[in-house]
């Protein structure tokens, strides 16, 4: 299969979290598995600083967007460890480079999202036709990138390079929808039609990821417990019935890990290498975290966090949960990394504070403190309040530290309980406890401390999940067989159907309607105008690939320096007719009509000196009487 990977993240170029991580591996494990595979990414001021070698494949390619082309152009480069697996650049320094965040400034905000995930969508839905290459999957990951899904199921529908493409949509986080009000993704060029209930409005507001999820062929999330999660009103975020509604589509997928980043055995990140089979590793890069995190020496248990610092994570349960703890046992240190809300920030400073030497915060984004305290630690703390899938506590199983965790999404499907049972049985991989509360987190964590004073029943559960597979193989084969079904999905368009009953039949084929009235000789797709809309007569049109030849050829260059093509709607009531000169081929277009008039739609060649040539005309369109079109 070819398979196109549209990211606003991808590992090593650009990463805030899991969605990064995704992003970055699994295109690997699919290309390992024998399929052709793109990756498409924004050219932030963070990748053009880390790109070595790039080459431009394609310079000033045609986007629409707020109305206007603005052209972007398109840089290449290959991971390094696959230089099979193209990463594609979009760049187009007024819309990507205008700030160095990838988000917007404030932890959590969109910023100017509406305007550089949309420009970044139309981009996306170019790239076939600008590459030569046409995908048979589009892979698209959370609402950043789900609006591709309605646009090449409407606007680009009729192009080959997107007509056999299915679409995945991959939700990371349900939390974030990237949400915006419908004005601004009007001005930013969104055809109204899409700007409905039903469409990309949800409850009034413009909402990406709800659009992405009624036109995918498939859904995925990052875990089998998420999917079930999100299905529910406590969990949904708002979108919960709208996913029972496409629940036949949707799967849970655990993520992978990259295992060959993630490797205790080579991270270069670490002072000391090691392996379930001999730890002595593990004890050296205790011994560098300690010194590294300004933390005294001790024998007793280090417990660590990185984590992005927000609400999802549970971590206004550690602080006290902590603070109790280091006040009792003198043995026990603290170390975490994050970075994120200002309140958290301040608490885990303070927790340093009033515990020099025994709790330390790093509160910064730092790769190689990241490693150092997943290895160093001895048991990683993720009581998440709800968790999509998670990718720290793989991570930590993975270097020998058995995450304490809450059973929720991904974590709940991740890490096997250390029960008695479990632990004898060699299956235990942590520590997990179920209420979201204080309390139920500091008996996980007495459990843990327990666990620390008998070294066998340690060394158990830390083998066992060092030697768990958490491969992107096993994935690759999960998402392999979800684009199968998406592909004869797409073919059927069966799925489509529900969502598209309320526009007019035209949009729906697939097949452009036959054209009228082209004189002889000319190229019978040569044009055609669609009124999408009854309620605005927002109108598509195109011109075909052989018109221009032909039709040329036959016109002294005069005329062809004169010819217009003009958009006519004639009311069917009075025979006033309205004339809309159309500004260049492949055009979206408003016509000005009255409510509850009816209209003809035709579009026209004007040739100076000539009788206008009827090109295609189009059976009246009703204007619901009650309508209040946009302009008024
Ligand atoms: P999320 O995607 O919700 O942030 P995950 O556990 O799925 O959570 O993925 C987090 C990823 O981001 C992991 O690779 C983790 O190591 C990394 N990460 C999070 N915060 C930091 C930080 N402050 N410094 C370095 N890496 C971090």
């Amino acid at each position: 299969m070819r398979i196109l990977f549209a990211a606003s993240e991808v590992h090593p170029l650009a990463k805030t979290g899991g969605l990064g991580d995704v992003a970055g591996a699994l295109p690997k494990a699919l290309s390992d598995l024998g399929h052709e595979v793109a990756v498409v990414l924004p050219l932030y001021p963070r990748v053009r600083r880390r790109l070595r070698d790039p080459v431009v494949t394609a310079e000033r390619v045609p986007c629409r967007f707020a109305r206007e082309n603005r052209p972007f152009r398109l840089l290449a480069t290959r991971f390094e460890d696959r230089p099979g697996v193209p990463i594609h650049l979009i760049e187009n320094p007024w819309v990507f480079e205008a700030e160095e965040a990838f988000y917007g400034s404030e932890p959590g905000s969109y910023g100017d999202g509406h305007l550089r995930f949309l420009y970044f969508s139309r981009a996306v839905c170019e790239l076939p036709a600008a590459l030569g290459w046409s995908p048979d999957i589009v892979h698209l990951h959370d609402w950043q990138t789900a609006l591709v899904a309605p646009l090449i199921r409407t606007v680009h529908r009729h192009e080959d390079a997107w007509k056999d493409a299915a679409c995945v949509l991959t939700i990371h986080n349900l939390a974030y929808q990237g949400v915006f009000p419908p004005g601004d993704l009007h001005h930013a060029g969104l055809p109204s039609f899409l700007l409905a209930e039903g469409r990309l409005l949800e409850k009034g507001l413009g909402n990406l990821l709800a659009g992405g999820i009624r036109f995918s062929d498939a859904i995925t999330t990052v875990s089998r417990s998420y999917a079930e999660e999100i299905l529910t009103p406590e969990n949904g975020c708002g979108l919960d019935g709208l996913l029972r509604w496409r629940r036949e589509l949707l799967t849970g997928i655990v993520n992978g890990l990259d295992t060959e980043v993630w490797d205790p055995s080579r991270d270069p990140h670490l002072p000391a290498h090691y392996e379930a089979s001999d730890l002595s590793g593990k004890a050296v890069c205790r011994e560098r975290l300690l010194q590294a995190a300004g933390l005294l020496p001790t024998g007793g248990p280090i417990f660590g966090v990185v984590s992005r610092l927000v609400g999802q994570k549970g971590l206004e349960l550690v602080v006290p949960v902590m603070a109790d703890l280091l006040a009792r046992e003198p043995a026990v240190r603290f170390v975490i990394l994050g970075s994120g809300d200002p309140g958290l920030e301040r608490d885990f400073a303070g927790l340093s504070a009033r515990f020099p030497g025994r709790a330390a915060a790093r509160l910064a984004f730092d790769a190689p403190f990241s490693s150092l305290v997943e290895a160093g630690s001895d048991f990683f703390l993720m009581p998440s309040l709800f968790e999509p899938c998670g990718l720290n506590q793989l991570i930590s199983m993975r270097y020998g530290t058995p995450p304490i965790v809450r059973r929720t999404g991904g974590l709940r499907d991740t890490v096997t309980d250390a029960t008695a049972e479990m632990i004898a049985a060699g299956r235990a991989t942590g520590f997990v406890f179920d209420a979201y509360s204080r309390s139920a987190l500091a008996e996980a964590v007495a459990r843990a401390l327990r666990v620390f004073a008998d070294p066998s029943a340690l060394q158990r559960i830390r083998e066992a999940g060092m030697r768990t597979d958490w491969s992107w193989a096993r994935a690759a084969g999960e998402y392999e067989r979800v684009y199968a079904e998406a592909r004869v999905r797409a073919t059927g368009r069966l799925h489509l159907r529900e969502v598209l009953s309320g526009l007019p039949p035209e949009p729906l084929e697939v097949a452009l309607p036959e054209l009228e009235a082209i004189p002889p000789g000319y190229a019978r797709d040569a044009l055609v105008a669609i009124p999408f809309d009854p309620e605005t007569l927002y109108c598509q049109w195109e011109v075909g690939g052989e018109i221009s030849g032909p039709l040329l050829a036959a016109l002294a260059p005069g005329e062809a320096a004169g010819m217009r093509f003009l958009l006519r709607l004639a009311d069917s009531g009075s025979g006033e007719l309205l004339e809309l000169e159309l500004p260049g081929p492949a055009h979206h277009c408003f016509a000005r009509v009255r409510p509850g008039r009816s209209y003809e739609v035709s579009l026209l060649l004007a040739i100076p000196g000539r009788p206008s040539l009827l090109l295609h005309r189009h059976p009246a369109v009703e204007v619901p009487p009650d309508v209040r079109p946009e302009w008024q």
